[in-house]
């Protein structure tokens, strides 16, 4: 990889800002990490904007399983994600950035542009991958364009034992491998529901025993 940084001149003492993307299925402590990392800038006097689309809660909040939340700015399609920080009153440092997979690619777009242009560090958080094992659009450009890519895994496992790697999407009961790409749901037991599995498992279309219940999340 090029270390571009190391050829743009830069003011001395400044870094270059960064767009990093963490990625993993539901259930692996995305929108944990991103609060904790909204909790560690802020207490270093940073100033910077939460947002998320479609956050499990129904309404603009990041909120994680585990029982933490707080209140964000919803991404509408249409929101101009530059404008939204050039606008802000204060000088914005970084942005949190959950379920930044359901985001559009142009905004995805103006994520690197903050990034650039304005110097500000942008940590997007998301799922890879939809029910099908497909790349999300979104997703797809931030592995393109982002300075650096992990994938979270916080023992998150298929009903086999093995690391859950994708998200299945249940309905009646049944996997299904078809339909919209985007079916907001969330891994309790509901008439669309979602369950992790391993690749093996995935590929095979095969739930486990019980699977009617409960997908081993995270209670
Ligand atoms: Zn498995």
């Amino acid at each position: 990889m090029t270390d571009l940084s190391a050829l743009s001149p830069a003011p001395a003492g400044a870094r270059d800002a960064v767009l990093k993307f963490y990625f993993g299925p539901m259930d692996c402590g995305k929108s944990t990490l991103a609060l904790q990392m909204n909790y560690n800038h802020a207490r270093q006097g940073r100033r910077g904007l939460v947002l998320t689309k479609h956050d499990r809660s129904g309404g603009p909040r990041v909120t994680s399983r585990i029982g933490l939340g707080r209140d964000a700015i919803e991404v509408e399609d249409d929101l101009d994600l530059v404008a939204l920080v050039t606008s802000h009153d204060e000088r914005i440092d970084y942005l949190i950035c959950d379920e930044a997979c359901f985001y559009t690619v142009g905004q995805i777009e103006q994520l690197a542009d903050l990034v650039d242009e304005h110097g500000v560090d942008v940590y997007a958080f998301g799922l890879a991958s939809d029910f099908r094992s497909v790349m999300f659009p979104a997703a797809q450009r931030l592995f393109e364009l982002a300075d650096e890519v992990c994938r979270l895994q916080v023992e998150v496992l298929c009903w086999c034992g093995r690391p859950g790697l994708l998200n299945a999407r249940v309905v009646g009961g049944k996997m299904v491998r078809t339909g919209e790409q985007v079916v907001i749901g969330d891994t309790a037991d509901a008439p669309v529901r979602y369950q992790v599995l391993c690749r093996r498992h995935h590929r095979a279309g095969q739930l486990g025993e019980g699977s009617g219940s409960e997908s081993g999340s995270a209670a």
